[in-house]
């Protein structure tokens, strides 16, 4: 059986007409995923990699067959599509296609319909995050080209941390740099969040409006950010995704006048710190050995003194931070460990719940060491606070809230 005969079999056998194409466009990168809406199951995902280089690639994992590779030599985000309609048919025709988005500074506090007023504003966003936006405008005009007459919507990042109140997102800085540039705390992460915040609820069998959580989402970027009844009200990420905690190759929060002392002490541009505290540091730059924690913590086990202490300061602050956002928050019912970190590692999910015995946390050591499906409580019996993992799906989350937005539209 042909490649292209196994997809169409795949996607003949679902609903064909409830397809939803989710799209995650970078600066050299698209990620993209096609789920039967009807069932939010994935048919297929992938990624055009090092697009614009002569060595651009498409990968495509199909669920239940197999994976193919292709070269789309010097390709752009709109060739990644075509190269990916070459692979499905082209009378693919997804009912809608859903964009993530980086930053929606005050603009967006919830997903959107694409038009030329929201890209425009997608674009003025492009200040705040220089590296992102573009590339997601550029994500939605490569599947405009494609799919014309498709709806297309956004789902913002910092969206779901538009509740924050002002003391939450205000710096102690003068009150004209808000209003002229829009320095604030945005908060990240926002998808997942909200997906977590959403599912733990479901495990909880509480209703999410009556549960007060703290989501520590820990993957190479980490947040986390305090819940009550659904909203958002602190977040450890701010202006920029590097703000707050310790990251694979990101410092989290730091005295700013180290970056003046490094201007002045040690000749560093701005590209030089933007360089040094983006890739340079975090779990990387304190170990001096790695960003994954995986391979940190087989080296701690073996004495390698980097590993112990990035390991160290990465729990310690994320506890310390934890501890900070349980104030936001009327009861502290739940915390919630996520993300690639949050969800495989029991090491750290021990040593932080450690730190917050204070707090009357108490985890199970042997419910921490056999979580089943990402979907586990780990508290023990006498423990104040429940504490779960669950894992996270932005892209599931991403296409819940673009068809929520598609029915609402539909049924008008
Ligand atoms: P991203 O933020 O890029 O989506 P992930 O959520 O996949 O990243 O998280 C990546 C991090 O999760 C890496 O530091 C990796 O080492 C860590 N990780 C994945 N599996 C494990 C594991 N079994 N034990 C410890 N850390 C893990």
């Amino acid at each position: 059986m042909g490649e292209q005969t196994i997809i169409m079999t795949k996607f003949y056998g679902s609903n064909r007409d409830n397809l939803g194409l989710i799209i995650n466009a970078g600066s050299s990168s698209l990620k993209f995923a096609v789920i039967d809406m009807t069932n939010s199951e994935f048919l297929l995902d992938g990624i055009g990699e090092r697009l614009f280089e002569a060595d651009a690639t498409l990968n495509i994992t199909i669920r239940g067959a197999k994976k193919t590779k292709q070269t789309i030599k010097y390709g752009s985000h709109k060739d990644a599509i075509s190269a990916l309609l070459d692979v499905l048919g082209y009378d693919f025709n997804p009912v809608l296609v859903a964009h993530r988005v980086v930053h929606g500074g005050e603009y967006f506090r919830d997903a959107m319909k694409v038009d030329a007023d929201v890209k425009e504003k997608i674009k003025a966003c492009s200040i705040l995050a220089p590296l992102h936006n573009p590339a997601n405008l550029a994500g939605i005009e490569a599947a405009e080209h494609s799919f014309a007459n498709t709806p297309q919507y956004v789902i913002f990042d910092t969206a779901f941390h538009s509740t924050l109140p002002p003391e939450a997102y205000r710096y102690a800085l003068p009150q004209s740099l808000y209003e002229q540039y829009s320095i604030r705390r945005y908060g990240f992460h926002g998808t997942s969040h909200h997906y977590v915040s959403g599912k733990t609820a479901v495990l909880m069998q509480r209703p999410l409006s009556t549960i007060n959580m703290v989501v520590a989402h820990l993957g190479n970027g980490c947040s986390a950010t305090a819940i009550a009844g659904g909203k958002s009200l602190d977040t450890t990420m701010g202006f920029t995704p590097l703000d707050g905690l310790v990251m694979g190759t990101r410092s989290g929060s730091l005295d700013p006048s180290i970056l003046l002392f490094l201007e002045k002490e040690a000749g560093m541009s701005s590209s030089d710190l933007d360089d040094l505290l983006n890739k340079k540091s975090g779990l990387l730059g304190l170990s001096e050995l790695s960003n994954d924690m995986r391979t940190l913590e087989e080296y701690a086990l073996e004495g390698h003194k980097g590993a112990i202490l990035a390991i160290e300061v990465f729990c310690f602050r994320l506890a310390k931070s934890i501890a900070g956002l349980m104030i936001s928050l009327p009861s502290f019912d739940a915390l919630v460990f996520t993300g690639g970190i949050g969800e495989n590692s029991e090491v750290i999910r021990h040593k932080v719940c450690e730190k917050l015995k204070v707090l009357g946390l108490q985890i199970d050591t042997h419910l921490n060491v056999s979580v089943k499906d990402k979907a586990d409580k780990i508290s023990s019996s006498c423990s104040k606070t429940e504490v779960w993992v669950v894992g996270t799906d932005e892209e599931l989350q991403i296409a819940q809230q673009a068809y929520a937005l598609f029915g609402q539209e539909t049924s008008l």
